[in-house]
C-alpha cells in the first residue's frame, strides 16, 4: 500500500463533496459556524460599542435619589418629532400608593404612576436615554425586600446629560415638597414616608406658655448658623432636646411646626414600640435622610424597659438605656444631628441623658396656663371678639373652675390640656357663649366632684 498523495486525498474530498448529503450538511455546519462566528463577532462588537460609546448610571433602591428619578420618569414629556414620539412612550407603568389618615377621618389614599420593570426610552433635552428599571431577586437589602435598581444608559458623547437629569429629578422632588413637612416613620429597616408630605403647619398655630417657642426656635436656629464653629473645635455637630409633660401639651405639634420652620424633614421612632430594638434603632441612625430631625417618642420606655431587665430580666424587643445613649452620642449617631426626645413621664429618665450633645435643652411643655388659654381664644374667636370682652369672661370661668390655681400641699390641683381647650374650641366653632357655657367639660374627669 502506498501513502496517499495530495492528488488523492484532493481527489477524495472532492468525492466526499459531491456526495449531495455530505455536500449539504457540510454546508449547514459551516453557515452555523459562520453565523455562530459573525454572532460572537458581532456580540463583541456590541459589547465594544457598548463599552466604549454608551454610559451607564446604576441607581439603587437604597438611594435616595432612586425615588426622584422615578418621579422624574414619569413627568409626561411633550415630544415633538416622529421617532420620538414612536420610541419614547413607557407602555409598562406600575403604581405606587401613599396613605395617609388623619387623627379621626378616613384614610386617603394618592396612587403615583411610575415606569414599570422592563426597558423603556425616554428623550430628554437632545439625548435617547435607555432606562432599565430591574429586581433582582437574587440579591435581597436588609429589609429582606429584592434589590432593585433602575438603571439609565445613554450616548458617551451624552454623558453630561446625566448631571442635569440628576438635576431635574432633585428640583422636581423639592418642589413637590416646597411648604410641605415630609415626616417618616420607621418600616422594617426603613425610613419611609408617613403618608404624603404634609403642609408645613405654622409655627404660630402653637401656642405655648410664654417665650418657651422663642428660646427653642432661637436655639435651633443658633445652632444650625453654628455648623463651622463645632467644626472648627472638633465638636460633633448634635443638639438635643428634651420635651416632657403631660399629653395633648402640644409636644409633637410644636416638633413639627419648628421642623417646617427650619426646612427640615421630622424622622419619627416611638421608643416604646415592640420590634425597635438597639441595633435597629442604630442602624436607622446611619441613613437618617439629610436635614431631618430625629424625634425619640416616649424616651421613658428605654428606662422602664432598663428596670424590667435588671427587675426580672426581662429582655423583650425594644430600646435599652444603653441602646438609648448610643443613638444620641455612639458611633452610630452620625456627625450631624438635630434630635427630640418627648416624655410624658420625666420622672422615669436617667440624669446621665442631661449632657451637651445628648440633651442640651430640657423644656417642660405643661397645662394650658391662662396665657395660653387668651392665645389660643384669639386664634378661634379673635375676628369677632375684637374688644376680648367675651375672652375676659372666659378666662374668668376657667378662674372659677380653679384651672389655673397653683395646687396645694398634697393636692392635685384641676388642670387642662390645650388639647382639651382645641377640642371645646372646635366643638363651639362659631359659638363663643357655648364655648363658655361648656368651659366645666376641661376638667379632667377624675377630678370632677
Ligand atoms: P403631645 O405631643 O404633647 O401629646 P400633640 O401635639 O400631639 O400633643 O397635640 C394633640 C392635639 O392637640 C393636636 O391636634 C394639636 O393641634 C392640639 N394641641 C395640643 N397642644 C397644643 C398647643 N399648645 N397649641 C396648639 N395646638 C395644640
Amino acid at each position: 500500500m502506498s501513502e496517499p498523495t495530495g492528488t488523492q486525498s484532493l481527489f477524495n474530498f472532492n468525492a466526499l463533496f459531491d456526495n449531495p448529503v455530505f455536500a449539504g450538511g457540510f454546508g449547514l455546519a459551516s453557515l452555523g459556524a459562520v453565523l455562530a462566528f459573525a454572532r460572537r463577532g458581532a456580540l463583541s462588537t456590541a459589547g465594544m460599542i457598548r463599552r466604549r460609546m454608551l454610559v451607564n448610571v446604576e441607581i439603587s433602591r437604597q438611594d435616595p435619589s432612586y425615588p426622584w428619578i422615578l418621579a422624574w420618569l414619569s413627568q409626561p414629556r411633550e415630544q415633538t418629532s416622529f421617532l420620538a414620539k414612536r420610541l419614547t412612550r413607557i407602555n409598562k407603568l406600575s403604581v405606587a400608593t401613599a396613605t395617609s389618615s388623619t387623627p379621626n377621618g378616613p384614610t386617603k389614599a394618592s396612587f403615583f404612576l411610575q415606569p414599570g420593570y422592563g426597558r423603556h426610552i425616554v428623550k430628554f433635552k437632545h439625548a435617547y436615554i435607555s432606562v432599565n428599571r430591574e429586581k433582582q431577586a437574587t440579591a435581597r437589602t436588609n429589609t429582606g425586600e429584592p434589590h432593585e435598581t433602575v438603571e439609565l444608559t445613554t450616548l458617551y458623547a451624552h454623558r453630561h446629560i446625566f448631571e442635569d437629569v440628576f438635576t431635574e429629578a432633585r428640583a422636581l422632588a423639592l418642589q413637590a415638597n416646597e411648604g410641605k413637612t415630609v415626616v417618616y416613620s420607621v418600616r422594617n429597616f426603613d425610613w419611609v414616608p408617613l403618608g404624603e408630605p404634609r403642609r408645613k403647619r405654622p409655627l404660630g398655630s402653637v401656642i405655648l406658655d410664654q417665650g418657651i417657642k422663642e428660646d427653642i426656635v432661637n436655639d435651633a436656629k443658633d445652632f444650625i448658623a453654628r455648623r463651622q464653629w463645632y467644626v472648627d473645635r472638633g465638636i460633633p455637630y448634635r443638639r438635643g432636646y428634651l420635651l416632657y409633660g403631660p399629653p395633648g401639651s402640644g409636644k409633637s405639634s410644636f416638633i413639627q411646626a419648628l421642623a417646617g420652620e427650619l426646612d427640615f424633614s421630622v424622622a419619627m421612632v416611638n421608643l416604646s414600640e415592640i420590634g425597635v430594638t438597639d441595633d435597629k434603632l442604630a442602624f436607622l441612625l446611619t441613613k437618617l435622610p439629610e436635614r431631618t430631625i430625629l424625634l425619640l417618642e416616649d424616651a421613658d420606655s428605654a428606662f422602664v424597659n432598663r428596670r424590667k431587665r435588671e427587675g426580672d430580666g426581662y429582655n423583650g424587643g425594644t430600646v435599652t438605656f444603653s441602646g438609648l445613649l448610643n443613638a444620641l452620642d455612639g458611633l452610630s449617631a452620625g456627625e450631624e444631628r438635630i434630635a427630640f426626645l418627648t416624655t410624658n413621664h420625666v420622672e422615669l429618665l436617667d440624669p446621665a441623658l442631661i449632657r451637651p450633645g445628648r440633651v442640651d435643652m430640657m423644656v417642660r411643655i405643661g397645662e394650658a396656663t391662662k396665657f395660653q388659654a387668651a392665645q389660643m381664644w384669639d386664634r378661634f374667636y379673635g375676628d369677632v371678639d375684637v374688644d376680648g370682652t367675651d375672652r375676659r369672661r372666659f378666662l374668668d370661668r376657667l378662674d372659677d373652675l380653679g384651672l389655673f390655681r397653683e395646687a396645694k400641699e398634697g393636692e392635685l390641683a384641676p388642670r387642662t390640656s390645650t388639647a382639651a381647650i382645641q377640642g371645646l374650641f372646635l366643638f363651639n366653632k362659631n359659638d363663643m357663649e357655648g364655648a363658655i357655657n361648656m368651659a366645666e367639660h376641661l376638667i379632667p374627669p377624675k377630678l370632677e366632684a
